[in-house]
């Protein structure tokens, strides 16, 4: 039997019904087994972080800073442990899974320098002789809820700034991926946090989320993942007129125009679609090619994807890992044959295939001639399916990149200043990369979308105190 993962609430870790955490490349392997709570101890661990949030609101900066600055420096030395971790509970590769734990190492650690760094401003007032401070104060709970394609930095890049700003919080993350998260609620909670400043439970959305979602007590609530959800907390949220943010979906597009470096949008258009195996939201799903380079890139990019090794995720040489599930597999291959019947040509891959251990391993598929209305265009698959739409020029690729209800992330390859330029001025998205993947961000620098893809505040660097704190103006006549 492995070892029992805890729920941690109001300063203990409690006990409850658990179960197995499995790994997608290989479902014989188990990598814990982690406790569910319950609706009552989630209703606890929103008591426990109402109680406890008069005395972090008024710790001082540098024990905040000291515990956040401790918890980046252990992940940052466990990282190879706690990376193969995420790698064999997500079917992302070992790389990845290392990297991935060393951005979370690094977000701590910018919030602790924050924590540091927290300011107001002093203006005179319209009044001669009054004096008006201008502070930032924490909010209260906040809820936070992350989707499992980014285990460790999602909650790291939403628990971080909620810490350093002095608000308490209750954390559910997602019920497919509870290890990385257990992982950095025991390392904060060893760097020395007070009881019921941060509480874990771990669980079902709709059990457990749904508590979060519902409770007043909650003053802000920030949530990654899919647009049904996201729909919900947003409803949940008016009716207690609480803040929320809302990180969700994309259908990010590539631009690949006739004057790219052919090797550049390559592999770009392969890193954007295919790592991670296209469980990003910043993934490039849609590949908009101008017709003077379209031959000439889709055979370029179907030799590149041929050389894709799909496999075991802690396997020497694997590119990309298995899908992390069976309910994702079977929607990846829904939309798969959803492009087939509307038309789309499968130039490359969209096999399931058998590899060394019992996993969910899909070939990278790349649709070709493909149009804008059709529903592989439109929606969001999350998995490693790619299309491409043929364009007659720059406006027209500019128009059909627009032509979608997300915009978290759009990209351009070109090596002309002018529709760089013009892009990065007429995309509507909320990050657009020039000759890079769409996905692949800094975390000092605001992350986030528009339309269908977010609601509120910016996340990460400075930004992030937008969400996690609340202005105050003081008058003074001395
Ligand atoms: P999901 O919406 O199914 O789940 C996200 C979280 O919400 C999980 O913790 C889940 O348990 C919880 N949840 C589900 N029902 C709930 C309810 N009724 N009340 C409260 N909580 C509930 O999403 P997912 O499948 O985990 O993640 C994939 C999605 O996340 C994709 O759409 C992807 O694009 C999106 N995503 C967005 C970003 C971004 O920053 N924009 C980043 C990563 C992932």
């Amino acid at each position: 039997m492995e070892e029992l993962h805890r729920n941690y609430i109001a300063g203990e870790w409690t006990e409850g019904e658990a179960i197995p955490n499995v790994n997608p490349s290989n479902t014989d392997d188990v990598v814990g087994h982690f406790a569910r709570a319950t609706k009552a101890d989630a209703e606890r661990a929103i008591a426990a972080a109402k109680a406890a949030f008069h005395g972090w609101s008024r710790s001082g900066i540098q024990q905040r800073h000291d515990i956040l600055k401790a918890a980046s420096d252990e992940i940052m030395a466990r990282r190879q442990e706690i990376g193969r971790q995420l790698a064999r509970e997500e079917g992302k590769t070992l790389a990845d899974g290392i990297a991935e734990t060393m951005r979370a190492a690094q977000i701590f650690d910018f919030f602790a320098g924050e924590a540091l760094r927290l300011s107001g401003e002093i203006l005179p007032s319209t009044r001669p002789g009054i004096e008006v401070n201008i502070t930032r104060e924490a909010v209260g709970v906040v809820g936070i809820i992350t989707p499992w394609n980014f285990p460790i930095a999602i909650p790291a890049w939403k628990i971080a700034p909620a810490l350093c700003y002095g608000n308490t919080v209750v954390f559910k993350p997602a019920d497919l991926v509870p290890a990385s998260s257990w992982t950095i609620v025991d390392i904060l909670v060893r760097a020395g946090l007070p009881k019921g400043v941060l509480n874990l439970v771990m669980g079902k959305g709709s059990v457990v989320g749904q508590v979060l979602l519902d409770s007043p007590d909650i003053r802000a609530l920030t949530f990654t993942g899919s647009v049904g959800t996201g729909g919900k907390v947003a409803e949940a949220s008016v009716k207690v007129m609480r803040k929320f943010q809302l990180e969700m979906g994309g259908k990010n597009p590539l631009v690949v125009l006739d004057d790219a470096d052919l090797k550049t949008a390559v592999e770009v258009a392969a890193n954007g679609g295919y790592f991670q195996t296209g469980q990003r939201c910043t993934a490039s799903s849609r590949v908009i090619v101008t017709a003077g380079i379209h031959d000439k890139f889709v055979a370029a990019l179907t030799e590149r994807i041929k050389g894709i090794v799909v496999d075991d995720a802690l396997k020497e040489g694997t590119h990309v890992g298995p899908v992390v599930d069976q309910s994702q597999l079977d929607q990846d291959e829904k939309y798969i044959k959803i492009a087939r019947e509307e038309g789309g040509k499968l130039a490359f891959g969209g096999e399931r295939v058998k590899r060394g251990t019992p996993g969910f391993y899909l070939q990278p598929a790349l649709f070709t001639e493909t149009t804008p209305d059709m529903r592989i265009n439109r929606e969001e698959v999350f998995g490693p399916v790619v299309s491409t739409i043929r364009v007659k020029d720059y406006d027209e690729a500019l128009a059909v990149a627009n032509d979608t209800p997300f915009g978290l992330s759009a990209g351009i390859c070109t090596t002309s200043l002018k529709y760089a330029t013009d892009f990065k001025r007429n995309s509507e998205a909320g990050m657009v990369m020039v000759n890079l993947p769409t996905a692949g961000v800094d975390y000092h620098v605001p992350f986030g979308g528009r339309k269908g893809s977010s609601y509120g505040p910016r996340e990460q660097g400075r930004y992030a105190s937008e969400f996690f704190t609340t202005v105050k103006t003081a008058y003074t006549l001395p």
